[in-house]
């Protein structure tokens, strides 16, 4: 039997949608980020362009520190890891890392994954299954990965309205008193850039007996005092239960990690599936996010150009009267409301005007909200902007026709 023609069909059904996925053919210039070399077609000739859309927020992929540490990593250590943690995969640089990852968020322990989505998938799904009776209280926009662990997990869910704390507040009290609960949310959402009032959700948390899950993916490195998140930056690290991150975006190289107390860790690595059944990150990946979180604990430089850039960004489009979507993060999100219009827009900026940005379509936003998320990095220039502005204005026609979403 031939199925291509139902897959064919699929295909064509996102393509008339404009959501069909068409990625960027990007190389990029070690030491210039973020210029990268773009093709068209895998056979055209390369062109360079600046990225505007990266989620290595503070450019450390590319930092001198991070460089060293994983070329001198490879050498000491050769390519891959060779085994699961269990047999054979467990390096000096991952059990290093963990304890600096620990000790980044002030908690007892931490253990590493392949990334932030297996890790927020592993350790949910294997919490249900640890904890009969568990319920979990899940935000409205919490990331996939942290749904499907929610779904593995077996454990009855209860969804609150997005950082609607009286909505959490009133599921809360209709659980029983006596059931273990658990609160799943993020701190800065990437899409729309908003953040949690952490606060609250953690005095709710104590108030009811429930415990928490923290995802701070788009936060860690970028706030507190040495990057260890929103939490930090509150000084709520202590009462979180567990804290996950990545290392794959402020930091710059790869992989995900929770922390927490002995007990917890310990627990989730001994059961965990997505931890067990797999093969270890690289340790020339440990080495490398080892470079960044040290140089972020003591360096503050990235952050604060990143915010200067960050503010004169979202000024300078304000000010011309692009529909920005108004948050306290450093995500810009230009709204524009249809899918096919956001693809029109990306194709011409980087086509006229050699910006790289990427739409945001549904399944990622909902149907209605498709946008440009924009991400401004320390290395962007006072020109960058300025071109990215003049681009945006002289492709303004594109939008024509759409529903641009309330900013
Ligand atoms: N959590 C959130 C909120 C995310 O946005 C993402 C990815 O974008 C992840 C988890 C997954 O992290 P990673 O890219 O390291 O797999």
């Amino acid at each position: 039997m031939n199925f291509d023609p139902v897959f064919q069909q699929h295909l064509d059904a996102l393509k008339s949608e404009g959501r069909y996925r068409h990625f960027a053919d990007l190389e990029r210039i070690a030491g210039k980020f973020p210029q990268a070399l773009w093709r068209k077609s895998v056979d055209a000739a390369p062109k360079q362009v600046t990225i505007w859309c990266s989620n290595d927020y503070l450019g450390m992929g590319q930092h001198p520190k991070v460089l060293l540490a994983m070329q001198e990593a490879l050498a000491r250590y050769g390519a891959g890891a060779g085994g699961t943690r269990n047999i054979s995969g467990t390096t000096h640089a991952h059990i290093e890392l963990e304890m600096e990852l620990a000790a980044l968020h002030g908690k007892q322990a931490a253990l590493l994954f392949t990334s932030g989505y297996i890790s927020n998938q592993a350790s949910l799904a294997t919490l249900g299954k640890l904890l009969p009776g568990l319920i979990i209280f899940s935000d409205a926009d919490n990331h996939n990965s942290l749904i499907e662990g929610i779904r593995q997990s077996g454990a009855e869910k209860r969804i609150f309205r997005h950082n609607d704390v009286a909505h959490l507040a009133e599921l809360l009290e209709s659980a029983p008193v006596n059931a273990p609960k658990l609160v799943v949310f993020e701190s800065v959402y990437s899409m729309d850039g908003d953040i949690a009032p952490l606060a609250e959700i953690v005095d709710l948390a104590e108030r009811y007996g429930a415990m928490t899950y923290l995802d701070e993916v788009h936060a860690v490195g970028m706030y507190g005092a040495t990057g260890a998140g929103v939490a930090e930056e509150l000084g709520l690290s202590h009462r979180l239960t567990i804290i996950e991150g990545t290392l794959g975006k402020a930091f710059g190289v790869m992989g995900g990690y929770i922390t927490g107390s002995m007990a917890i860790v310990d627990a989730i690595r001994s059961s965990a599936a997505g931890f067990i059944f797999t093969t270890s990150l690289p340790p020339v990946l440990c080495a490398g996010a080892l470079a960044s979180i040290r140089h972020l604990r003591s360096s503050s430089v990235e952050r604060e150009q990143q915010r200067e850039r960050v503010a004169q960004v979202k000024a300078i489009l304000t000010k011309a009267g692009m529909p920005i979507m108004k948050n306290k993060s450093h995500i810009v999100p230009l709204m524009v409301g249809d899918a096919a219009c956001c693809r029109a827009i990306t194709d011409y900026l980087i086509e006229e005007h050699s910006i790289y940005v990427q739409p945001i379509n549904y399944p990622t936003v909902p149907r209605g909200t498709e946008r440009i998320r924009i991400t401004p990095l320390p290395m962007h220039t006072a020109e960058d902007i300025n071109k990215l502005l003049n681009a945006l204005l002289s492709g303004k026609h594109l939008a024509h026709g759409a529903r641009v979403a309330a900013a």
